[in-house]
């Protein structure tokens, strides 16, 4: 763990976080600051900076689960469609590889986080 990465902290339980998908090498949760309904982010629990960085295995393992949560994420909220994202150096805020899933809708919808993680998880 980095000392100082906010996602580390998130993975570690010091930050609360919405987690949709636990596994024991990717965690996914909520996006504190969502573009749309449903933005999440898919991380590795190992601390890696960034695309150049990652593993080719762990990052085919985080594709696969990233492709499984789009399926989910766009059916039960009724998206129009999706965008996966993936910043890198002066574009990444958080310097923890991590993948963004963000649904697009062909109207306006407006959901809270919480409706969002309710729908999503099925609580
Ligand atoms: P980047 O620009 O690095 O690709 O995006 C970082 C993302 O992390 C942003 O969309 C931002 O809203 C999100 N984020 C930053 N801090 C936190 C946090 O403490 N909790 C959660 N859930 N998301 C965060
Ligand atoms: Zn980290």
């Amino acid at each position: 763990m980095k000392v100082e990465c906010i996602f580390c902290k998130i993975i570690n339980g010091e930050i609360p976080s919405k987690k949709i998908y636990e596994d024991e090498n990717v965690l996914a949760f909520l996006d504190i600051n969502p573009s749309s309904p449903g933005h999440t982010l898919v991380v590795p629990k190992r601390h890696i900076l960034d695309f150049q960085e990652i593993d080719d295995d762990d990052l085919l393992n985080l594709m696969k689960i990233c492709k499984n949560l789009s399926k989910k994420i766009v059916s039960v909220l009724d998206a129009d469609g999706y965008s996966i994202l993936q910043n890198n150096g002066i574009a990444q805020d958080v310097k923890h590889f991590h993948l963004h899933i963000i649904p697009k809708y062909s109207n306006d919808k407006t959901m809270d986080i919480d409706e969002v993680y309710k729908k999503i998880t099925n609580e």
